[in-house]
């Protein structure tokens, strides 16, 4: 399995981001909660890290720049 190196992710988050269809990371990415615009909205200046088995999003919100999270559940 071929991981791309990303900046923002630690290794155990690259890996597991890895082995989600391209497709599907694009819905997870553009539908994120934000508290401030009370939307779904794009995530942008996003990093990543696992907690346990699960995938942590710490990013900004595309439209007003909230800091917004996407937890993505692992097995
Ligand atoms: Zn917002």
């Amino acid at each position: 399995m071929k991981i791309t190196k990303l900046p923002q992710f630690t290794p155990e988050a690259a890996e597991f981001w890895a082995t989600i269809p391209a497709e599907i990371k694009t819905q997870l990415l553009a539908n994120v909660f934000c508290s401030h615009c009370n939307d779904v909205v794009k995530i942008v200046d996003y990093k990543a890290a696992m907690s346990g088995t699960n995938l942590v999003l710490n990013g900004c919100c595309a439209v007003c720049g909230n800091e917004v999270v996407r937890v993505i559940e692992g097995a």
